[in-house]
């Protein structure tokens, strides 16, 4: 196990998991990741699992559709660190690319369909 850090661009939003080694990330077709490009962790996170440190007001929160999945983001600099995903409600999926010592071109890319939920 290793503790992974995180954080926005800007550092409003900061966070901190546990896990092992990091060696796939996935990429979803879905309406919205598409438009995002992240890639996310193919593992998820409960709530009891991660740590969330935000500076007041600067976590915002966006919805659509079903409204179960519920993507964050912070309202400063516009990344979007991590969402709560639809397949696992209330369980968190990170955007590896907010962590600190992971390079997202060194590990696989597992591509979920997602628009075909
Ligand atoms: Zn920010």
């Amino acid at each position: 196990m290793k503790t992974y850090k995180g954080s926005c661009h800007c550092k409003a939003i900061t966070f901190s998991f546990d896990y092992g080694a990091i060696e796939s990330g996935l990429r979803c077709n879905c309406s919205i990741c598409r438009r995002k490009g992240a890639l996310m962790s193919a593992f998820t996170l409960a709530p009891n699992e991660i740590n969330i440190e935000s500076e007041d007001g600067k976590l915002s929160l966006y919805q659509f559709d079903t409204n179960i999945a519920k993507h964050y983001f912070c309202n400063s600099c516009g990344i979007y660190p991590f969402h709560k995903t639809m397949r696992k409600p209330g369980h968190y999926r990170i955007n590896l690319g907010c962590l600190d010592d992971v390079d997202t071109n060194a590990i696989k890319v597992e591509i979920f369909d997602g628009k075909s939920l």
